[in-house]
């Protein structure tokens, strides 16, 4: 047993494959539907807006799904991420758990995300792709393709919600830094942006919104496709680099987790940490509690429906069962950006579904009070999505996803400290109407 505070692996020990969970799942998930026929899709319904390589990776029941040399060659610069024992926050919050995280946060765009962009560039450029479109939400998904896109070539277009694009002008920049373009959501660009500022020209914009118009974008250009920075199964299977990772420094630590826990957006870096461990479990291995927390303004998994819906307010996207508020439910415009999407990951919605996962709410004001607690004990300033994984507990070893830096989120945390950040409540009555519109699907 070590007494490290870090634990490092050499670049030798960079994952070679991917873990696809599908291989491991007691049930199969629902397939995802056309909906126009109510009918299982297939490749051909999504080529207009991914390449072939990734959309067999969706589909994909193989286990290990290997990494291509040219996208280990881009995580060695990063990757492996180091896993610390939070000693000094177990001594501050004077409690006998042993405390690990995971830390995402240095990567060259400050969070998990580019372990799915440079994967997802690679593929694109492999099959002769020129541009990609996406959308942001508080711009970490947008920085981290620009990134890759910047690495492969690719020019790439980003949508971000307007209350984001407002907040948080550095992650702008930080694209543009990379050379990709970014406007606010909903634009006057698209068609579906100028339906929804009809509709409502103030509004603060979501992501159900931003990809809408990113879809529209590829699907109707030939030498665009379309990147997705969480949600989507192969999204999902890039960001296992950081549960396999950490499987093996637990190991160097000496310990196993009792529980695992992330915070949930769209559920990516949470399944990247938890879906190596889950697969252990479904293997025959030891058995720790998953939790995933969520913001209780949007609160998909602790509030939501398991149904059939859409992946965007533009209803441009194929229906995936998943936990979801309804895809016109817009959420108040808290900070934890990249945490307000509508749904969650099919594959995390499906093992919640299963009983094999734990999901969480909390409000932002205790997220930033226990992101300062924690920037003084460990000195890493978290995203404020990355916040809501942290917890303390009874547990005896608690594992965590640490998915980013707050660097680019010092307004949000100057809110908190001078008293004025709200705790912000989803419209009730928005919600129900949102849900009571869910798309009705015969085939379930
Ligand atoms: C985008 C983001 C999230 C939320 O997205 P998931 O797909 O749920 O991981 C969480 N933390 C950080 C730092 C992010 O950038």
């Amino acid at each position: 047993m070590s007494d490290s505070v870090k634990y490092n692996l050499p670049e030798s020990r960079i994952a070679t494959s991917w873990y696809n969970i599908v291989a491991d799942m007691p049930v199969p998930p629902a397939p995802v539907l056309h909906p126009g026929t109510g009918q299982p899709i297939g490749p051909d319904d999504l080529a207009p807006l991914f390449p072939m390589a990734l959309i067999g990776q969706e589909v994909s029941t193989e286990r290990d799904i290997e990494i291509p040399e040219p996208v280990r060659d881009i995580y060695r610069m990063w990757r492996p991420s180091p896993l610390y024992r939070a000693r000094r926050l177990e001594a501050a919050l004077d409690t006998p758990a042993k405390i690990y995280y995971k830390y995402e946060g240095v990567s060259p765009a400050g969070s998990h995300k580019p372990n799915t962009a440079v994967a997802q560039a690679f593929y694109n450029r492999e099959e002769g792709i020129t541009k990609l479109s996406t959308e942001t939400g508080a711009g970490q998904w947008g920085s981290s393709l620009a990134f890759a896109g910047a690495l492969f070539g690719l020019e790439v277009s980003v949508f971000m919600v307007k209350v984001s694009y407002q907040q948080k002008p550095y992650r702008r920049a930080m694209m543009e830094a990379y050379g990709a373009s970014c406007v606010a959501s909903p634009s006057a660009l698209t068609e579906a942006g100028r339906a929804m500022l009809a509709q409502d020209p103030d509004t603060t914009g979501s992501l159900g919104m931003a990809i809408s118009e990113a879809v529209e974008v590829a699907a109707t250009n030939d030498d665009t496709k379309y990147a997705l920075g969480s949600v989507l199964n192969h999204v999902l299977l890039h960001q296992t680099v950081i549960g396999t990772e950490a499987m093996e420094q637990m190991e160097m630590a000496g310990d196993y987790p009792d529980v695992v826990i992330g915070c949930a957006g769209g559920g990516s870096n949470f399944a990247g940490l938890a879906f190596p461990f889950i697969g252990a479990k479904f293997r025959g291995g030891p058995s720790p509690r998953f939790i995933a927390v969520e913001p209780a303004a949007c609160p998909t998994m602790t509030r939501g429906t398991f149904a059939y819906d859409f992946g965007d307010t533009g209803h441009l996207t194929p229906l995936v069962k998943m936990h979801t508020l309804g895809s016109t439910f817009v959420p108040p415009g808290f900070h934890a950006g990249g945490l307000r999407y509508h749904g969650m990951a099919p594959l995390v919605s499906h093992l919640y579904d299963l009983g094999e996962i734990e999901a969480r709410a909390v409000h932002q004001n205790p997220c930033f009070e226990a992101g300062l607690q924690f920037a003084r004990s460990e000195g890493i300033i978290p995203a404020p999505e990355a916040t809501h994984a942290e917890e303390e507990g009874t547990s005896r070893v608690i594992l965590f996803n640490l998915s980013g830096h707050g660097n680019f989120d010092m307004a949000a945390y100057d809110e908190y400290l001078s008293g004025n950040l709200e705790d912000k409540d989803y419209d009730a009555e928005a919600l129900d109407a949102a849900l009571a519109g869910l798309p009705q699907v015969a085939a379930e």
